[in-house]
């Protein structure tokens, strides 16, 4: 790791004044600091946004805006988040370990960077994530945890974060600020797919930051709600899939359906075919397990991942039974 200058943020100001000179932002670290240390990222000077604002405020339109420092632990543990948006309670709580998670802020969680073994090992692997042109060593080599939709044929990486998997299935909107002034951008269309260019991850523009996530307001699909984490050992481990699924019904047909899936692509991934496909249906096992068949219908399997289309089709079907059988 190679010296560096530390700065912590007086205000927005004075955060979008030193990305401009050429900081990179810091949250909690720690996904960044690792980076820096194995020199798969570089850095010369550090400004630390993990201490501007960290509210997390009702909206007038019944929603929740929470700042982007707001720490995991502390959005996991909050009293209307766990009552009235518990599937992101859970997906957090499904993420690192406590010690990981009293530390990154939201708007770290978004920006952490993919867990693709090639991606870190700057020595020995071709990546085209890290160096454009490169190639990637995950085609045709340990490709277990990689993506099945989305992918390209210059990466196959995906995006890591449970909590963004909840974000999407609540249609947070991700707000940002930078030198053209202030934006919001639809959680579910800020990471992009990565196609010939997978070095770009998300639609951030250079100077900008994110500024606070927002929840729109709950409904009874979001407050009926689960995540389920799929992984190798039962904690401390990155999703091989995961399923963030909400229901409403009416006389016994489904009214509201909210289904996100993670550890599938380089980005949590909103399955609005199956969603589609599952309004005004009774929500038996075989409708659920036909609907996430019609989302998966373009998934490309690689030569170690194949496990997980039945993976996710039978998480899907449970979550959603489930929440079915738990419809008051
Ligand atoms: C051992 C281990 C296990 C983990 N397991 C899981 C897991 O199971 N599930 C999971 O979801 N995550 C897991 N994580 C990842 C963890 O959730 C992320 O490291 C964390 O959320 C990153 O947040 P941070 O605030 O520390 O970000 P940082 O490391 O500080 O920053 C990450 C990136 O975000 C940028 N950034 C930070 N704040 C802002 C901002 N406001 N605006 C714009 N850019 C910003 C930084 O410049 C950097 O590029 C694990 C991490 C570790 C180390």
């Amino acid at each position: 790791m190679t010296p560096l200058t530390y700065f912590r943020a007086a205000d927005r100001a004075d955060a979008l004044a030193r990305i401009e000179s050429g900081a990179r932002l810091l949250g909690g670290g720690t996904n960044l600091v690792d980076l820096l240390r194995q020199n798969v990222e570089q850095a010369s000077e550090l400004v630390d946004v993990s201490r501007l604002g960290g509210a997390i405020s009702e909206t007038d339109s019944g929603g929740l805006l929470i700042d982007a420092s707001v720490r995991n632990a502390a959005l996991a543990a909050d009293p209307r988040v766990r009552r009235h948006y518990p599937v992101l309670a859970r997906a957090l709580l499904a993420g690192a370990s406590a010690q990981i998670r009293n530390m990154a802020t939201v708007g770290g969680n978004i920006l952490q960077r993919t867990r693709c073994p090639y991606f870190y090992d700057v020595d020995g692997a071709r990546c085209n994530k890290r160096q454009p042109g490169a190639g990637c060593d995950a085609l045709d080599g340990f490709n277990r945890y990689h993506a099945i939709l989305g992918a390209s044929d210059q990466c196959v990486a995906t995006h890591p974060s449970d909590m963004c998997v909840a974000l999407a299935m609540l249609d947070a909107v991700v707000h940002l600020a930078g030198p053209g002034g202030d934006r919001s951008v639809p959680l579910t269309d800020f990471h992009v797919l990565p196609d010939a260019t997978p070095d770009v991850e998300t639609v951030l523009k250079p100077g900008e930051l994110i500024t606070a996530v927002e929840l729109p307001p709950p409904s009874a699909a979001t407050t009926n709600a689960d995540y389920r984490k799929v992984r190798d050992r039962s904690s401390y481990a990155f999703a091989l899939i995961s399923v963030a699924g909400g229901l409403a019904l009416a006389d016994g047909r489904v009214t509201q359906v909210r289904i996100a899936l993670g550890g599938l692509a380089a980005r949590p991934w909103r399955a609005t075919r199956a969603e589609a496909a599952l309004v005004g249906a009774a929500p038996t096992p075989d409708a659920c397990l036909a609907a996430i068949r019609e989302e998966l219908a373009g998934a490309r399997p690689l030569s170690g991942n194949g496990f997980k289309i039945d993976l996710v089709e039978r998480t899907t079907v449970a979550v959603l039974t489930a929440l079915a059988g738990a419809h008051p």
